[in-house]
């Protein structure tokens, strides 16, 4: 569950940005924040760019694709109820907290923002129209098992076809979507001494009577102390995005897995999307529940095992019956082919009683695979 004192920060002022970090596979979330500083002359403050949160890329639209339909009908009245109640503030801890607890940020960030209406729409755009949507886009450009005759083409080539041929699917199609970022340029290291440099505009005394008919192209007067301070701008560019509705959030995210040919599995164990990792193909996540003391992954290898050992009687009746065939054929009692006649028979015989075995385990069955070897 996500820390709702750590989310509170992002809702103080509005809001927040949102960027991609597509390389890294990584979107945050941050607030421009000021810091204040007193240089004997004064207080100043410098505007800079804060993250106060990350998350894995999906993560958040896989979490709002898991929520049950009753959780969404629930925040979509909530919503309604208190839409346009919105004054800045949280109105209580219980609230935030259960917010919090959905998982999915955005449903977190519209509801503590001017723009809590969007997620009481009807129709169309209801949360539960959104979620049947996306998780169809989802699994149409992004899950093999889905359209297996489609598994050739790649994501990006899956969701052309997607959007040739759902036209109406208009939250999800490209040709619907109106992207809503703008380039931002933030240094991670802000630097004092360009705040105390005399800005090339109006507010300069010396632009006084400017009247803005023509561009100003004065050179800006810089000392050598400022000029070593500038060279430790660390300028980074990013794309930042803001939405006033959960469907433009959510289409960032499917766009970014789409355009990383992504593929998404659902987990055996919490029925969740996940992207899988390593060689090894596997049928559930790394996340740990709730309640859990693992992950999904280790807790179906355990119950492997279990299975595994639940099996040891039917396994140990096989070994004691292949000894005394390997006995017979060594002492040339019966041919090698009749050997392996057997042994292919009743390790065939062995493999189907240890699946019946371990979804209805009985004595029974060991009884009747015992008589099956001819064992005593
Ligand atoms: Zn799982």
């Amino acid at each position: 569950m996500y820390n709702y004192k750590t989310l509170h920060k992002l809702i103080n002022n509005g809001l927040c940005y949102a960027y991609m970090d597509i390389n890294n596979s990584t979107i945050s979330l941050d607030i421009d924040t000021r810091k204040y500083y007193d240089n004997n002359s004064g207080f100043h403050y410098i505007e800079f760019s804060e993250n106060v949160i990350q998350f894995p890329l999906g993560e958040n639209l896989f979490n709002f694709l898991s929520l049950p339909d009753e959780t969404l009908c629930f925040l979509q009245n909530l919503s309604g109820e208190n839409s346009g109640q919105w004054d800045g503030l949280h109105e209580n801890d219980e609230e935030q907290e259960y917010l919090a607890s959905l998982e999915c940020i955005y449903l977190y960030i519209l509801y503590y923002s001017f723009c809590r209406y969007t997620l009481s729409l009807p129709y169309r755009t209801s949360l539960i129209n959104i979620k049947k949507e996306f998780d169809f886009a989802l699994n149409f450009c992004c899950n093999t098992s889905f359209l297996p005759e489609l598994s050739a083409l790649s994501a990006l080539e899956k969701y052309y076809i997607y959007n040739e041929l759902y036209n109406d699917n208009y939250l999800t199609n490209i040709k619907k979507f109106e992207r809503n970022g703008f380039v931002f340029l933030g240094s991670n290291t802000p630097v004092h001494e360009l705040n105390m440099l005399e800005r090339m505009d109006c507010s300069n005394e010396k632009y006084r009577h400017y009247n803005g008919q023509e561009p100003i192209i004065d050179k800006p007067a810089l000392s050598p102390k400022v000029i070593s301070e500038l060279k430790k701008l660390n300028v980074s560019t990013t794309v930042r995005y803001q939405y006033d509705n959960l469907h433009g959030y959510l289409m960032e995210e499917l766009y970014a897995l789409i355009q990383l040919n992504v593929q998404v599995k659902k987990c055996g164990r919490c029925h969740k999307y996940f992207i899988p990792k390593g060689k090894y193909a596997t049928e559930y996540c790394d996340r740990v529940l709730p309640g859990e003391k693992f992950s999904c992954k280790k807790l179906a290898a355990k119950q492997t095992r279990k299975a595994k050992v639940d099996s040891t009687p039917i396994l140990q009746e096989y070994q004691r019956a292949y000894k005394r065939m390997y006995a017979r054929v060594t002492a040339k009692k019966i041919s090698q082919k009749d050997f392996k006649e057997w042994s292919d028979n009743a390790s065939h015989e062995r493999d189907r009683i240890i699946a019946t075995y371990g979804s209805t385990p009985s004595i029974d069955i060991i009884a009747s695979f015992k008589n099956y070897l001819g064992n005593r």
